[in-house]
């Protein structure tokens, strides 16, 4: 068998209902140890820092706040192919409604000033709360994107549809409703 590529996965503002359709890979995901080491995910290794020299990484989320928005920029030089996983990477979808009230301080005054029943105040602690960007955006908004993975979340026979071929070191044809159907 050749060499395992080094597959990662991320998480962005999204309600991690896509990684839960990854994991519904079920037995699957054995065949996926097959032909690549997880390096960096939410649920499949407890490495903290994106490491160099990643093959494939799936994303999961928009791009809502400066956290997103430092790890995308480094998991983009650090990674050769990146998808855009799920409505909400690819469109930013629910986390983007909050677009419709205006910009961040907006946000922030509506949430947690006027609609806080308790001790009204703004969630505020350099280095541990991430500041909000002034809108929520979606991925490919930021860095470029190799290929998108849309649903809400993606099935777990799209999901694997979609990365069959890439750990074989092929391209996958998203084609046809089962595989670019959004919602
Ligand atoms: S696309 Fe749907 S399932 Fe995935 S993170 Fe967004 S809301 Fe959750």
């Amino acid at each position: 068998m050749s060499e395992k590529i080094k597959l990662a996965t991320i998480w962005l503002a999204g309600c991690s209902g896509c990684h839960m359709s990854f994991l519904d890979l079920d037995e699957w995901l054995f065949e996926v140890a097959k032909f690549a080491d997880i390096v960096y995910s939410p649920v499949g290794c407890d490495l903290k820092e994106y490491p160099e020299n990643v093959d494939v990484c799936l994303v999961e989320g928009a791009v809502a706040n400066e956290e997103n928005w430092e790890l995308l920029l480094k998991v983009r030089k650090r990674t050769k192919f990146l998808i855009s996983f799920g409505d909400c990477a690819v469109t930013a979808n629910v986390p983007a409604m909050r677009n419709m009230l205006g910009k961040a301080d907006q946000v922030l005054k509506r949430s947690y000033l006027e609609l806080g029943d308790v001790t009204p105040q703004l969630p505020h602690f350099p280095g541990i709360v991430p500041e909000l960007l002034e809108r929520v955006s979606p991925v490919h908004e930021v860095v470029q994107i190799d290929m998108f993975i849309p649903g809400c979340p993606p099935s777990a026979p799209r999901i694997q549809a979609a990365i069959e071929p890439l750990l074989k070191g092929e391209t996958p044809k998203m084609e046809g409703r089962d595989m670019i159907k959004f919602g």
